[in-house]
């Protein structure tokens, strides 16, 4: 029997294992979006666009669609959907691994301070002006307006609208990956002391991080939110391994 595989993406690990399950004839894979991005990646499965409505709607949505291995691909600060995918596979009696990339490990050089929160990063920039780099989501601007003694470098997917309350902010809307070497130059063009990143792993946004190193910026680290103790793997490779010897869906 064919497997239903349903992965809850968003990340380029998660359109990368789309692309590998693609053309396996043992799968039927569909790719779930959350709809934050306007024009989302090409994407090489056939995707569903949108929230579920909490776990108890996902639940449903597996058991309405067949599911039988749900994927937890999600970005690492996305934390709710992880919530939603671990309460649902329970639910829904489907078996649920995630895919999550490590985090990066402090090396010599950086200058790091960490945060448990959006908030904290504000209050860690201090009162005296500063150049400030922001990496974060749209969704995770707006509490920056309590700080509008900065200047902002701000760079994010979509444009920013509208654009925050704050006296000196310059906007660049780009995707990644972003490579260290235009990332040292773009932090030397503006003058960057201070860079607000999430510890998102992976090679594709690191850039920024090495960069800092190479010219002595300072991070300020969200640090990662608590994920549900789930079977996990952290490569592609260990994924398909993984599907290699799925259980047979229930009946
Ligand atoms: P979240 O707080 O975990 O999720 C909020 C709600 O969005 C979920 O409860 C769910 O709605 C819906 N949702 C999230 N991912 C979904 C998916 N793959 N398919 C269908 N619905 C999904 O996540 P978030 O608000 O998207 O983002 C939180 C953090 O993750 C931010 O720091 C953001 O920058 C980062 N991030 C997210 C993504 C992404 O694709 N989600 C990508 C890159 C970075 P229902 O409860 O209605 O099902």
């Amino acid at each position: 029997m064919l497997h239903s595989i349903l992965i809850l993406g968003g990340t380029a690990e998660a359109r990368k294992l789309a692309e590998r399950l693609a053309g396996d004839p043992r799968f039927i894979t569909t790719l779930s979006l959350a709809g934050r991005t306007r024009a989302p990646a090409e994407q090489p499965v056939p995707v569903r666009v949108g929230g579920f409505g909490g776990a108890a709607g996902l639940a449903a949505y597996i058991r309405e669609k067949g599911v039988t291995i749900l994927i937890d691909a999600t970005h690492p600060y996305a934390a709710q959907i992880s919530r939603n995918a671990a309460e649902a596979a329970g639910l829904a009696n489907v078996p649920l691994i995630a895919l999550r990339r490590p985090a990066w490990t402090r090396e010599a050089g950086n200058r790091w301070i960490e945060v448990d929160s959006i908030t904290g990063a504000v209050k860690a920039l201090g009162e005296t002006p500063r150049k400030v780099f922001l990496t974060l989501g749209r969704q995770e601007l707006l509490p920056f307006e309590a700080a509008p003694q900065h200047r902002y470098l701000i760079r994010s997917v979509d444009p920013v609208e509208p654009p925050l309350d704050v006296p000196h902010a310059i906007y660049l809307t780009s995707r990644g990956p972003f490579a260290k070497a235009s990332e040292a130059q773009l932090l030397a063009e503006h003058g960057i002391e201070l860079i607000v990143a999430k510890n998102s792993g992976g090679p594709s946004s690191y850039g920024k991080i090495a960069a800092a190193r190479q010219l002595g910026v300072e991070v300020i680290m969200v640090r990662r939110p608590v994920l549900p103790d789930v079977p996990s793997v952290e490569a592609i490779e260990d994924m398909l391994a993984w599907l290699d010897h799925a259980p047979a869906p229930l009946k």
